[in-house]
């Protein structure tokens, strides 16, 4: 274990609030029962702000705010509505660092990571989503000379949006920005471990949208998220989250007959191909990158190529750099300037990391590195750090098939593109997956054949707003990103008018 260990200083913490309220109707609310709930900050394991512990009575008070802003919010130009996002897109940038360093706390995260990818990502999710609303319009067509038809979109109406923890501003932004751009009011639910990011962004653009338009409510999964889900006043639910939870969140959407968007778990094949080791230099440290992109936001990604598949031939000259780049992650204060990887999001999640750690001992998986959590000092002694950590085995253990949300992948050895493709595809889950080659056959083939909802090749962990994506199989469906969105937040009217 020469898991590397971040050296320098810290940036100074962000300055927020104690505690804050939910935002409804345009306005800071208490919670209904009065009550707060510490947000732990997984970096150090102290509290770092409180939010409010929603319920039913807060949810329903969200609903009707939502209600109230939608008649004149759907009617809004698309011009009106893309200006709007734009304004929300320019806010945050103005403010970048300081949600970039607030989620960071939040999360856990590196602040590297969250400057250079999530901010970036949510900014330009609000641009994409105020631009392609613009283009997107009703189409005209004749019947014959007396009858024309319209197809016309309306937007849903109130949509409930519930949130996971990995990428507490981005994920919400994926369905804030295309309900928001379709004409569609939100009542959002963050998860309880990340309620934070999400407020301090809503103090910023408190007075952008009319009130009711865009409504956050914090609290448990059980007793805020439940109430949203369940209720027979929304006109669609959208979750992120795990495969177990979608479930439910099916069961209460079937009682009220509303289409639900799941994006639910993953367990990514990364496949290396024979011909990376024939490559030149610079393609092989890539793919070598490739592969230990599985520590990235500390593995805590639904996509994480959490199990590399390598041809045999190469393993040995491919693994020996994977092992070498592992070990040079640097581990620290998520917000020192150096440090690659921080804190697991959660006390909750460092344990279960840590026990599949003791589950993929026990099968008698090989360790090749890592394998334990990593002991930090300097006032990080509480926080929940683990050592980016490699497995070899086989495909039939449950650290291979049982989705980790740690930085753990699990290798295993393939002879055959069939039997790369077998042990793919071998999983409950279809979200991501990723393929090196040199071989034009293969970079094409190999995709078609993946069962999976995106496949990076010769690259991962990229998410352009317009590239859609979502999953296969138990990894959910209907998709995000892409102006197809807009679909999933409208409906289509069409008229037919004999003149
Ligand atoms: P989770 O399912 O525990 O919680 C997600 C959200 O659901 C939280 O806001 C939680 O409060 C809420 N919730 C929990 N129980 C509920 C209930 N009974 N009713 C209503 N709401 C409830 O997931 P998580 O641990 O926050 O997130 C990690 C999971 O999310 C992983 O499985 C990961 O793969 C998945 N994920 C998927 C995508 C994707 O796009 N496919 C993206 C990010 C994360």
């Amino acid at each position: 274990t020469t898991t590397t260990l971040s050296q320098s200083k810290p940036v100074d913490r962000p300055e927020i609030k104690e505690q804050y309220e939910h935002f409804i109707g345009g306005e800071w609310v208490a919670p209904s029962s009065g009550e707060y709930f510490e947000n732990i900050s997984p970096i150090d394991g102290k509290p770092f702000s409180k939010a409010a512990r929603g319920n039913k009575e807060d949810i329903d008070k969200a609903i009707e705010a939502a209600h109230k802003a939608f008649p004149s919010w759907s009617k809004t130009s698309a011009a009106n509505r893309s200006k709007l996002l734009n304004k929300i897109a320019d806010i945050i940038e103005e403010n970048q660092e300081h949600l970039a360093r607030v989620e960071t706390i939040d999360n856990g995260k590196a602040l590297r990571e969250t400057r250079a990818a999530d901010l970036p990502l949510v900014i330009d999710h609000f641009r994409y989503f105020a631009s392609v609303i613009r283009a997107d319009e009703s189409s005209i067509s004749e019947h014959d000379e007396h009858t024309v038809s319209i197809a016309l979109h309306e937007p849903l109406g109130v949509v409930g949006q519930i949130i996971p923890w990995n990428f507490p501003l981005l994920m919400a932004t994926w369905k804030i920005a295309p309900a928001l751009a379709a004409g569609c009011c939100t009542v959002v639910k963050p998860a309880e471990q990340t309620p934070t990011s999400i407020m301090v962004l809503m103090e910023l653009i408190a007075d952008v949208l009319p009130p009711g338009v865009l409504n956050v409510v914090t609290g448990f999964g059980p007793e805020a998220g439940k109430p949203l889900a369940t209720s027979p006043r929304l006109a669609k639910v959208s979750f992120t989250g795990e495969t177990t939870t979608g479930r439910l969140i099916m069961q209460y959407a079937s009682e009220n007959l509303v289409p639900v968007t799941m994006e639910l778990g993953g367990k990514s094949p990364n496949i290396f191909m024979k011909s990376v080791a024939d490559a030149d230099d610079e393609f092989f440290d890539k793919a070598v990158e490739g592969a230990v992109m599985f520590a990235l936001n500390q593995g805590e990604i639904c996509t994480c190529p959490s199990r590399i598949l390598v041809h045999e031939d190469i393993y040995d000259v491919f693994m020996e750099k994977v092992i070498e780049r592992t070990n040079a992650i640097k581990l620290g204060h998520p917000l020192a300037e150096d440090t690659m990887m921080g804190a697991q999001a959660s006390n909750d999640q460092y344990e279960k990391v840590l026990s599949y750690l003791k589950i993929g001992k026990d099968e008698g998986a090989e360790l090749l590195c890592g394998g334990e959590k990593a002991d930090l000092n300097s006032g990080l002694e509480n926080g929940y750090y683990i050592r980016p950590t490699i497995f070899k085995g086989h495909n039939k253990m449950r650290i291979f098939q049982e989705e980790i949300f740690g930085p753990v992948v699990c290798v295993t050895t393939f002879k055959s593109t069939e039997e790369a493709l077998e042990i793919a595809n071998d999983t409950m889950y279809g979200l991501g997956a990723g393929l090196w080659s040199r071989d034009a056959h293969e970079l094409y083939q190999v995709p078609r054949a993946i069962q999976a909802g995106r496949v990076w090749v010769n690259c991962y962990n990229t998410y352009p707003a317009h590239a859609p994506f979502g999953g296969y199989k138990k990894s959910g469906f209907g998709r995000e990103n892409h102006l197809m969105m807009l679909d999933h937040y409208r409906q289509t009217k069409n008229m037919l008018i004999s003149y």
